[in-house]
């Protein structure tokens, strides 16, 4: 059958999947007519999401940090994608160039318990602690198999200044996967020698929700993609011929109503088969999120029902059998006076939008906030102003309030966070603090074997293909848009059988240059 008449069926709409529709529509041919998105919730782009006003509060589930010396597929995306507000100019252009308008470069990355910077030119490592980081850098990654980070370096290490802007840059906590933090000492070694001033980092204009997912949906949108929302897919029907797995139908409830999508032998389907914000809840000033467990909203079902009797579709009872290990939570405040900002600017030296991530090493909650350039949503009215933060170990007791981040409201979180910085609680006065508890933000990380994650089209798959954080690309790193962009490209080039390279991850940690960098950083 020609490509023009395939049709393709996409479940879930997070930045994976509408990465992968464009892809089928840039690089494979297929209409836009002839794809299909379906997405359980009311808006599309997942863990990408941003919404609110400044009446209410703004809220999103993380402000995220880009690179343009990784992130190689997603900027070979978003290089052909129209930003909303750029004037013919491409989502990769206008990021681009404000990054060059507003560098990062943090001068208060660690703050101690006496509210003072810390001073981090050093890493602060023993002559035992870069022993043992060595060995992991160079050890193989099937030898460490699925141990934790804390089985191969001593108690020190965890008290490095380089642990503290490690673990917080990248949300990496002692029990995560050995392997993971292996690969991203690699993949981001450049960050290795600059991790205390953050300068490597890119942002995007906005919130990422506005820059990158509203302009990739209005684009996929032009070309005729049929999107629906409030549509959670709940069973694929599937053969087995000759030991290939094929799709063959779709069941789907969509606003109470059972739908069901005939899948013909040369369509195709793709899966994201598990998600880092399922089961994630919003609280508000008055009020804690709320505690969902895995059968909230049997997230992880059809991930599950496909490995049952499948060992190629990988075990996803590694990655969420432990919310307690791979649980945190983060907040959004709004604000409609300058107070807070401004004390900040004093305190840490930098405008919004340079600094990055202010991590207050001693805080119980492991607490961090970053203050972007504003507006920070597209339709920020002036005066408002708005900042994220987070805190990597929500079940325990606050410094200044005697109870865990994740009993707290948004009114308290403030109360804390004032507590840290020495600043009067007036600073925040009239602010919306909207926390955000997410009990798999960290599943990927989750020590785990080689095998437990499948490829993104797993092996005898005919028209099936897994599009998520929960696959396995060789060299890369999760959570990351990056990582679902690069499967996304995986799945979509390997269905259509598309010649087009895929960007190469980038080997950094292979020049002499940067592997020099990062020595001579180790041991100052
Ligand atoms: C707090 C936070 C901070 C982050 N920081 C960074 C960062 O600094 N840098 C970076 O690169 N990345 C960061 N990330 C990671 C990045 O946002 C994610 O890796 C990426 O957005 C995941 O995209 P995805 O499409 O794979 O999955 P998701 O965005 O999780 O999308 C999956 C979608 O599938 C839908 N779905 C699932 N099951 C069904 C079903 N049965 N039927 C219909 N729909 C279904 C879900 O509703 C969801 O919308 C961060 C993420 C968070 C939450």
């Amino acid at each position: 059958m020609p490509v023009n008449q395939t049709k393709a069926y996409l479940v879930g709409g997070g930045i994976g999947s509408l990465a992968a529709a464009a892809f089928m529509i840039r690089d494979g041919g297929l209409r836009g007519e002839n794809i299909h998105v379906l997405e359980a919730s009311s808006s599309l782009g997942g863990s990408l999401d941003a919404a609110g006003d400044a009446a209410s509060g703004y809220s999103m589930r993380g402000g995220r940090m880009f690179t343009t010396d990784n992130y190689e597929c997603t900027w070979d995306l978003f290089k052909s994608i129209p930003s909303l507000t750029g004037r013919g100019k491409s989502v990769y252009d206008e990021t681009i160039e404000f990054n060059d308008r507003y560098k990062s470069h943090s001068r208060a990355r660690l703050i101690d318990k006496r509210c003072a910077k810390v001073p981090v030119t050093s890493m602060g490592f023993s002559m035992a602690d870069r022993e043992e980081l060595l060995k992991i850098v160079f050890a193989e990654e099937t030898d460490l198999g699925n141990s934790r980070i804390a089985d191969c370096l001593s108690p020190h290490f965890f008290e490095t200044n380089f642990w503290y802007m490690w673990s917080t840059t990248f949300a990496f906590e002692p029990w995560h996967s050995a392997a993971e933090f292996r690969r991203y000492l690699h993949r981001f070694m450049l960050e290795f020698s600059r991790i205390e001033t953050l300068a490597g980092v890119k942002r995007t204009v906005y919130n990422q929700y506005d820059s990158l997912v509203r302009p990739l949906q209005k684009w996929l949108a032009d070309q005729g993609v049929r999107i629906f929302a409030n549509s959670t897919v709940t069973a694929l029907d599937h053969t087995d011929e000759d030991g290939r797995l094929i799709v063959t139908a779709i069941h789907c409830q969509s606003a109470g109503q059972s739908r069901r999508f005939q899948v013909n032998d040369a369509d195709l389907v793709i899966l994201q088969n598990a998600s880092m914000t399922d089961d994630s809840s919003l609280g508000s000033m008055n009020s804690p999120p709320a505690k969902y467990a895995a059968s909230h909203s049997n997230g992880w079902a059809l991930w599950e029902t496909l490995a049952a009797d499948r060992p190629q579709f990988g075990n996803p009872r590694a990655f969420n059998s432990s919310i307690a290990q791979s649980c945190w939570e983060s907040f959004t405040v709004t604000l409609k006076t300058p107070s807070f900002f401004d004390q900040m600017t004093a305190f840490t030296g930098n405008e919004p939008g340079t600094g990055g991530l202010v991590t207050f090493k001693d805080s119980n909650w492991l607490m961090s906030v970053v203050l972007p350039h504003q507006p920070h949503f597209i339709d920020q009215p002036p005066g408002v102003q708005v900042f994220w933060g987070y805190g990597l170990y929500p079940d325990r007791i606050g410094n200044f309030l005697s109870k865990p981040m994740d009993e707290c409201t948004g009114a308290e979180i403030l109360q804390e966070l004032c507590g840290h910085l020495r600043f009067d609680p007036q600073s925040v006065a009239g602010g919306i603090c909207i926390p955000c508890r997410m009990p798999y933000i960290t599943s990927m990380f989750m020590p785990r074997m080689h095998s437990d994650r499948p490829a993104p089209v797993p092996q005898g798959s005919k028209n099936l293909a897994l599009v998520s954080q929960f696959v396995e690309i060789a060299d890369d790193v999760v959570f990351t848009v990056e990582y679902s962009i690069r499967a996304a490209q995986m799945a979509v080039y390997s269905l259509l059988s598309i010649e087009r390279k895929i960007p190469p991850v980038t080997a950094h940690d292979k020049s002499f240059r940067t592997q020099f960098d990062a020595l001579i950083k180790a041991f100052k």
